[in-house]
């Protein structure tokens, strides 16, 4: 029995900080890990920013909601839901997902919170646990799960390595070259054969 694992930002939606910097105007809402290796300063600062703008959840959502999930990832990700069973894997927070996730008709998501104040603006970010994307992966071959598992970035790494299969989708090039051990795929039409051909193998 198998199940796909996917990363949600760069897979089937934006990269949500960056795009919402873009949307906002807000330029310092594009730092990432890259500048900030410290994420809990990181997003210290993000949730000030936002504070600062007089940016609430409710506005946050509204842009978000806007970006909508990329071109494509809708059909994909409905075509995958009939073949297999699929748990998306994410660093991102519930409140900034939904919105998208309701564009994509609710797959299963599993990611982090944040909190809000009464008056909606953010004040703090809980994380479920530390390498949520891998320990899942763990977990789910315990349960006796094939794992087949796509994503991005740097951080998809882990749960690539984890997986039974792990292909890389659209990553960038120094990834690439640090990762020659997967497959890389650069569409929605690849992906599909990735996964079609690991689900035969395995
Ligand atoms: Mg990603």
């Amino acid at each position: 029995m198998q199940i796909v694992c996917l990363d949600l930002e760069g897979v089937l939606v934006p990269e949500i900080w960056i795009e919402f910097s873009k949307r906002t105007g807000i330029p310092e809402l594009q730092r990432t890990t890259r500048e900030e290796p410290d994420y809990d300063k990181l997003m210290t600062y993000r949730l000030g920013i936002l504070k600062q703008h007089g940016l609430g959840l409710p506005d946050i959502q509204k842009v978000i909601a806007d970006m909508g999930p990329l071109p494509g990832a809708k059909e994909f990700i409905a075509w995958l839901r009939q073949q297999y069973q699929v748990v998306i894997l994410s660093d991102t927070f519930y409140e900034f997902a939904m919105p998208l996730m309701a564009q994509l008709n609710y797959p299963t998501l599993f990611c982090h919170k944040l909190e809000a104040d009464a008056q909606g603006f953010l004040v703090n970010y809980h994380l479920r646990m530390a390498n949520q994307k891998q320990e899942a992966v763990k977990r789910f071959k315990e349960l006796n799960f094939q794992v087949i598992a796509s994503g991005d970035s740097y951080n998809d790494t882990n749960m690539l390595g984890e997986a039974h299969a792990g292909i890389l989708f659209r990553p960038p090039e120094n990834v690439i070259r640090e990762f020659p051990q997967f497959p890389v795929v650069q569409d929605y039409a690849g992906l599909k054969e990735e996964i079609l051909k690991a689900s035969a193998r395995l």
